[in-house]
């Protein structure tokens, strides 16, 4: 049994307790952030903890995040569950006022703050090796996408449909641009050059996104940052998706089109290879 946080306590996992009018669970009122862990460590911490922060701010929360505080929670739980490979689950909302009002509760209302960890193999996957089969989906979520919501049912609805339709994941778009994955940063590759959507209110701002193009640049590869339709990925040399727990993925079928030879390609692979060397030497 796992060792979870809640509200300053490290309790068994089935002894955690929130109240049901804790606005998380009503009104979907809370940001969350993942951070993965690898052999122990923790990868991009100081990235998760600024947009924690951000996300927290553009909903008008008072919160304040201290790092050294949060830092000592994710190597605690860490430690507690022995993780060696996987995830630290973070959660904060507008915590629990005494009944349901769509208004914001006192000010003064404490946040609930919840982190779980979970065991999942990271390095070394058969996704990495298999590459992962997409569809594209009409993109019907909110217009503040850059703030990690903890709202998560479409996505929820567009992984199932990709399932039910027999791919791994859609790509999720609007007015016939590509804005990204369920839950992943979406990216193609032609003629060498790196394609991916600009930062605005569309997309969330990947931390994994962030580093994967530094790498880009560091590799001297061309990128450009511009949204891009879902007929240019079909013919697209190559495709691939970024998040903190996949790194990059490579993408081999979009709609049933096979993308370049249907194999992940060389420049996925060369930035998967750098990300999780730069980000491992940089881990905490
Ligand atoms: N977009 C969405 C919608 C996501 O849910 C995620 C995963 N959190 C990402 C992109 C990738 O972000 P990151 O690299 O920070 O995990």
């Amino acid at each position: 049994m796992r060792t979870v946080y809640l509200n300053g306590d490290y309790v068994p996992e089935n002894e955690a307790r929130i109240s049901i009018f804790d606005r998380g669970f009503l009104f979907a009122d809370g940001v969350y952030e993942v951070t993965t862990v690898v052999d122990g460590k923790l990868i991009g911490f100081d990235g998760h903890i600024e947009r924690l922060q951000r996300s927290l701010k553009e909903l008008d929360y008072t919160y304040k995040v201290e790092r050294e505080k949060f830092l000592t929670i994710h190597r605690e739980l860490v430690s507690r569950n022995s993780l060696d490979q996987g995830m630290i689950y973070l959660q904060i909302t507008r915590g629990n006022p005494d009944d349901r009002d769509f208004e914001f509760p006192p000010i003064d209302t404490p946040v609930t703050i919840v982190l779980f960890t979970q065991k999942k193999q990271v390095v070394g996957t058969a996704t990495e090796v298999k590459g992962l089969s997409v569809i594209s989906i009409d993109d019907l979520r909110w217009g503040r996408r850059d703030i990690k919501t903890v709202q998560l049912l479409y996505p929820s609805l567009a992984k199932m449909e990709a399932k039910t339709r027999g791919a791994d994941d859609a790509w999720l778009m609007q007015d016939g641009f590509v804005t990204e994955g369920t839950s992943n940063n979406a990216y193609i590759v032609k003629d060498g050059k790196i394609i991916t959507r600009d930062l605005s209110k569309d997309i969330l701002h990947g931390i994994t996104r962030k580093s994967v193009l530094a790498c880009a640049r560091l590799l001297q590869m061309e990128v450009e940052e511009r949204p891009f339709t879902i007929e240019e990925a079909y013919t697209a040399d190559e495709a691939f998706s970024t998040s903190a727990s996949g790194f990059t993925n490579p993408v081999v079928t979009i709609d049933g089109n096979k993308i370049g030879s249907g194999t992940p390609g060389p420049v996925g692979d060369k930035l998967r290879a750098l990300y999780l060397e730069e980000n491992m030497k940089a881990a905490v």
